[in-house]
């Protein structure tokens, strides 16, 4: 896994080359290794100096092996393993010989750590570059030194932040920082990390010798972010704080006691399992291997078209972007020219590389010839008789080849393939908003997809780095589907009369990135109508859309983009909106009491205005979990962590949570079922599903593990 060289120049070159893998890991066979060289560096008294480097192509050293992180939490052996680590990155700092790491590809959690442990680092300034301590991302804290050494070297202000944040940083950011010393091109990093070597040990500033240095005083609390489930970030942010105060020993031994207690939870161990299913859905299963997609086209320059095109282009696909309207056609190229400065901006790219991207995309109103483009995906307006005609008219255009897809979000794939010449070429391939942050994309596959189709439609989205599921055609496929009762009994229960910022908080409280409300503003009122009326015709009464959505579109409040809807927004602030209280108070027929406050809750008829922080998102998670059971049931999707994963990133489903039927696990299926029966007293759309009772009946789970 390492292999140690000592030059002329008696400096010590420990190159990481784990065998028959792209990737450097810390497992314990690596760690093992690892100290049998610094056993030996140690005891050489020729040396003048050590660089720790990596012989992978894009890769330092990716962080801990997780698998075993996974094991050792759930079977509660992680403290020798972590304890281990502690000490031998240690013994490097201890050296007597100054130390440098020369990083170039992704340097992440322990790759950092052991670069951390040294005097000095150096780094390509690649874009395979990227460098931080994820940890906190993953329910973990960084305890092989991170939460210790790093406040030491950059401050107590900008450790927290790298840390609780748990980005991973580009060269140039990771220099500003002040996590590197010193970068360069790749071929310039040996040069750098000699010329390092040559400036002696580093001199420990006051606050690294450890001895006690107290926390800057006034200085800015970056408070953990609001998801109370993933527990990493405000433990991280206590260890840093009190390390900062201690030695370095003590530190870590709060590093050591903390990442124990975290791997214990539920929640670590999800966020754990979630990073194996992201392997898990970029790998794929296909041996087939689909031809590369290097020429597309996109049907509508719209939110979605736009972003679509920009996205594809980035990925080195040229792209015919086409609309009827010359000012969206406008628009959207100005969408796609602000996404690449921002990706500039943040180090993501190079200018040049944006400017290539940029290059790519082709935009016009006129008809375009689309005989040689291997892929088409229409992002028209969502009305299905407009996209018939689209698919009508492309079957007749495109090559005999071309796979058409559609990028609708409820409509039925089928419907649409039945109008063309090739339905067997017809896919659905559902991008989410923002496309270059969502990573999902549902891959629909139509009554007569042919497998060849799905093949290239999975390769496909995998190429341009998305992550595929496969899910049957049907309404809303599965993340419209699941989510739309959720959404809509929020919007219910706001009508009823609960407060809605009460709503909101509570699922925000469960962990979920913003409640339902403020998401069917973030949606649109009028998208949320159309959705919600045509999974209502294919599923019944939970998902029909309350007058409230109605009373809202009519009145051209549509949410986010046109300043308000449940919420009125003004720049960053976000506050009721008077003029919807206003009418719900009319439509009670009671000038005060649907408000709330007025009439004390216990004394309201409806039951819903009684609901307690934890009923109200139970209530609205069971939904969830139950549509979700559902779509398991009718083979929508093939397996529970189909359901789970698509959840969590189509909509950021809590991930500490593991996804709606890991919750269900969890909290007990046996208890979602007794809370939906009872809940199912007064509205049947909380009938539990026949799998759910089929678990109960049968004592099962939805996980074996
Ligand atoms: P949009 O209204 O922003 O854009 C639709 C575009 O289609 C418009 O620019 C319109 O001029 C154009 N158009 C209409 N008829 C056309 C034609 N015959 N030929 C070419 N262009 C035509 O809509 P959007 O939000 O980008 O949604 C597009 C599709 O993506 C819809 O099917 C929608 O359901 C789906 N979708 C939307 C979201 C979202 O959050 N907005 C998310 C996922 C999927």
């Amino acid at each position: 896994m390492i292999q140690r060289e000592i030059g002329d120049d008696h400096v010590c070159v420990l190159t990481f080359d784990r065998p028959e893998s792209g990737a450097n890991v810390f497992d314990a066979a690596t760690l093992r290794e690892l100290d049998e060289h610094v056993d030996l560096i140690e005891s050489d008294a020729s040396l003048r100096g050590l660089t720790i480097r990596s012989a992978k192509k894009s890769i330092f050293i990716a962080g801990a092996d997780l698998k075993t992180l996974l094991e050792q939490a759930q079977s509660g052996d992680l403290r020798a393993f972590i304890a281990k680590g502690q000490r031998i990155f240690d013994r490097i700092s201890a050296l007597k010989i100054p130390t440098v790491a020369a990083i170039h590809g992704a340097c992440a959690g322990g790759g950092y750590e052991i670069a951390l442990a040294c005097d000095y680092r150096v780094a390509s300034d690649d874009l395979t570059t990227r460098i931080g301590l994820p940890e906190t991302t993953l329910g973990l804290i960084p305890a092989w030194g991170g939460c210790t050494r790093l406040p030491r070297l950059i401050g107590l202000e900008r450790a927290t932040e790298v840390i609780l944040k748990g980005k991973l940083y580009s060269a140039q950011e990771a220099l500003k920082l002040g996590l590197v010393d010193q970068i360069g091109s790749r071929d310039q990093l040996v040069d750098l990390a000699q010329k390092k070597l040559r400036d002696g040990k580093r001199m420990p500033s006051k606050m690294e010798w450890g001895a006690p240095a107290t926390p800057a005083t006034g200085s800015r609390e970056l408070a953990p972010p609001r998801q109370s489930g993933n527990l990493a970030p405000a433990r991280a942010r206590e260890v840093i704080k009190r390390g900062l105060t201690t030695s370095i020993d003590e530190s870590l031994a709060l590093e050591l006691n903390a990442i124990v207690e975290l791997g214990r939870t539920e929640s670590t161990q999800n966020l754990i399992r979630n990073f194996f299913l992201a392997e898990k859905y970029k790998k794929g299963t296909s041996k087939v291997s689909a031809e590369k997609v290097v020429h597309a086209a996109v049907i509508g320059a719209g939110v979605m078209g736009s972003g679509i095109a920009q996205w594809l282009s980035s990925r080195g696909v040229t792209v015919i972007l086409r609309d009827i309207s010359r000012e969206q056609i406008d628009r959207g190229l100005a969408y796609i020219e602000k996404t690449y400065a921002d990706a500039v901006k943040r180090g993501l790219t190079t200018e040049e590389k944006a400017k290539q991207g940029r290059a790519r995309v082709v935009a016009s109103t006129a008809p375009m010839e689309l005989r040689d483009v291997q892929i088409v995906i229409e992002a028209a307006s969502e009305k299905i008789d407009l996209k018939k005609e689209i698919f009508r008219d492309l079957s007749m255009k495109v090559g005999p080849k071309t796979i058409v897809a559609t990028n609708t979000s409820a409509l039925p794939v089928s419907e649409l393939a039945a109008v063309t010449i090739s339905p067997d070429r017809v896919i659905g391939l559902h991008f989410f908003n923002p496309v270059s942050r969502m990573k999902l994309v549902e891959v629909v596959v139509g009554k007569e997809t042919s497998a060849a189709t799905r093949e290239v439609g999975l390769a496909f989205v995998r190429q341009v780095g998305k992550l595929p599921i496969v899910v049957r055609d049907s309404p809303g496929f599965l993340v419209n589907r699941v989510l739309f009762p959720y959404l809509l009994d929020a919007a219910e229960l706001f009508e009823a009369g609960v407060d809605g910022q009460r709503i909101d908080n509570a699922i925000a409280d469960w962990g979920m990135p913003m409640g339902p409300l403020r998401l069917i503003d973030e949606i649109g009122i009028d998208i949320a109508v159309d959705i919600a009326t045509t999974l209502e015709k294919a599923y019944g009464r939970h998902d029909h859309a309350p007058a409230v959505l109605h009373w809202l579109r009519d009145g051209r409040m549509l949410g986010r983009k046109t300043g308000s809807g449940f919420y009125t927004y003004e720049g960053k602030t976000q506050t009721a909106n008077e003029s919807l209280i206003q009418w719900r108070r009319g439509l009670h027929g009671d000038p005060e009491g649907a408000a709330g406050p007025i009439i004390p809750l216990d004394r309201h008829r409806d039951p819903r205005l009684r609901l307690n922080e934890e009923d109200l998102a139970h209530r609205l998670l069971f939904l969830v979990v139950n549509e979700a059971a559902r779509c398991l049931e009718e083979k929508i999707v093939e397996a529970p962590e189909d359901a789970d994963y698509g959840m969590i990133l189509g909509i950021g489903f809590a991930p500490f949570r593991g996804g709606p039927l890991r919750f269900a696990d969890h909290f007990g299926v046996g208890k979602v079922v007794d809370e939906m029966n009872r809940l199912a007293q007064s509205d049947d759309k909380f009938t539990p599903c026949e799998t759910l009772r089929k678990h109960v009946r049968e004592g099962t789970k939805f996980y074996g593990d």
